[in-house]
């Protein structure tokens, strides 16, 4: 099928201003990039007069799962959030990971993402059902993910030197008795699940996630790495996103996660860091050296106080630098275009030179091609250029923030929320337009999520009340870590 895209303001970040220049897109590709008024036979006309267009975002780490707990984060830190990660994030079905899944998808895609990297969890290990339910959920709304199980072979509990063992009984012991498989077990599923994928690799692809370094044994890591290897899969992991992960690490492993797992050579262009707050010089030139790739989440680092990442010295580094919105209940909201200003602003916080500050191209490019690029999809998505995908967010050009357009880069960058969007598209099919979504029945789906999560509330009472018996111990403990360890220091020895 061809499709002709006409009369809009077509916007390259990378490459300045927008310009007005109509699109031929042919089986989902952009065919080629045309003056305006220039004809194109037997093509669907698609009329984008009073638009702006530019690539559609792409989103480095969420957790689709989370949806269904939106609201529930009572200003936790990242340690309060895995110790309530049980019930939080547990207790679900395949139909539950199918509902949760596509309202995540559906926010992303109402706020311009047409591409995510998803980590969700099933306990205690992977299951096939619960994977294809998420894959599912993106296929059918007809946005493109990864979808990397996040596992792990020790618990939170088990993974924090010294925590069990402070905490007094019969707490200790139901906190032990939170178990994960073995690894073999979780390792045999995701091979079993490789084997099988059934989806169309070029919108849903798989990968791995195991989930942070100290949560898993170095016979885990190396099963995983194999894994990836024989699958040629990405694998993504939450390294040194808190300042106490930063402290723990090198109790667990005589090094820094990043030397750690440079040590056992899981890092690679396919290995995503998400976080990366507490990186210190040299983890940085190792994840460059090994041409791997960085998911910065402003909103979520800012929503658990783990910090400010250190971005500008990323790029400096050569780190391939993305952008995620992590979960709901982190981010709250899905919305890629809040995180990409987020980590423009929060970059004034962390250098004193403003030549130092990331730009507002600098934002965009992660939040777009460089997303592409920790996704595993190349330049095949991020850009508008002849041969890429026809992955495009339509933007109303008499929106607010965006008139008069001066420099639309910055306008979208430091003023858009994703109020202005009037159409979403992926591989030249519309999956939402003038406020509604075409592939999928939401009202249905708000339905649903509401009762879902109703229900949840029921089946996890029991392990939220246990689990908040753990909650004063695990923050006074782990405040305590950080309370008594030297200052940070990223310049390194
Ligand atoms: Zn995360």
């Amino acid at each position: 099928m061809r499709q002709h895209i006409v009369g809009g303001l077509v916007l390259q970040p990378d490459d300045g201003p927008g310009r007005s220049c109509d699109l031929v897109v042919e089986d989902g590709r952009i065919k080629d990039i045309v003056p305006p008024q220039t004809p194109v036979a037997d093509a669907c006309r698609v009329d984008a007069t009073e638009r702006l267009i530019m690539p559609g975002l792409v989103n480095a780490h969420t957790h689709g799962q989370m949806s269904l707990s939106r609201g529930m984060n009572e200003n936790w830190n990242l340690e309060l959030l895995l110790n309530a990660f049980p019930w939080l994030g547990g207790r679900r079905n395949p139909e539950i990971h199918y509902v949760a899944a596509l309202l995540s998808a559906a926010e992303l895609v109402r706020k311009g993402c047409t591409a995510a990297y998803d980590l969700f969890s099933e306990f205690p290990a992977p299951t096939r059902e619960g994977v294809e339910a998420v894959a599912r959920a993106y296929n059918d709304i007809g946005m493109r993910a990864v979808i990397a199980p996040m596992m792990a072979d020790r618990s939170f509990y088990q993974s924090i030197p010294g925590l069990l063992e402070v905490m007094p009984e019969p707490v200790r012991k139901e906190a032990d008795g939170i178990r994960f498989a073995s690894h073999q077990e979780s390792i045999a599923r995701c091979r079993s699940i490789l084997q099988n994928w059934a989806f169309d690799r070029t919108l849903i692809r798989p990968a791995l996630a195991p989930t942070i370094p100290h949560h898993c044994t170095d016979e885990f890591l190396i099963a995983c790495r194999d894994l990836a290897n024989d699958y040629e899969i990405g694998l993504q992991m939450h390294v040194a996103e808190s300042r106490m992960q930063s402290i723990v690490a090198p109790r667990v492993h005589n090094s820094t996660a990043v030397s750690h797992l440079a040590k056992l050579g899981l890092l690679s262009p396919k290995f995503t860091a998400a976080h990366g707050v507490w990186l210190d010089d040299n983890d940085m030139s190792l994840l460059a050296e090994h041409g791997c790739s960085v998911s910065h989440n402003p909103t979520s680092n800012l929503r658990l106080g783990s910090g400010v990442a250190r971005v500008r010295r990323m790029l400096t580094a050569g780190i391939n630098v993305a952008i995620g919105t992590d979960a709901a209940v982190t981010s709250d909201t899905l919305n890629l275009f809040e995180a990409i200003r987020l980590a423009a602003l929060v970059s004034r916080l962390s250098e004193r030179s403003n030549q130092l500050w990331l730009s507002a191209r600098e934002a965009l490019h992660a939040g777009t091609v460089g997303g592409a690029k920790a996704l595993g999809f190349g330049s095949d998505i991020g850009a508008i250029k002849v041969g890429a995908m026809a992955d495009l967010v339509f933007l109303d050009l008499s929106s607010g923030p965006l008139v008069p357009l001066g420099n639309p880069v910055n306008q979208i960058v430091y003023g858009e929320d994703g109020s202005a969007i009037k159409g979403v598209m992926v591989a030249g099919k519309m999956l939402y337009e003038n406020g509604k979504h075409l592939t999928i029945d939401y009202p249905n789906l708000v339905q649903r999520a509401r009762s879902l999560a109703e229900d949840l509330i029921g089946t996890t009472a029991s392990l939220k009340t246990m689990i908040e018996r753990f909650q004063p111990i695990v923050g006074q403990y782990c405040s305590g870590l950080v309370a008594d360890a030297p200052a940070f220091e990223p310049h390194v020895h």
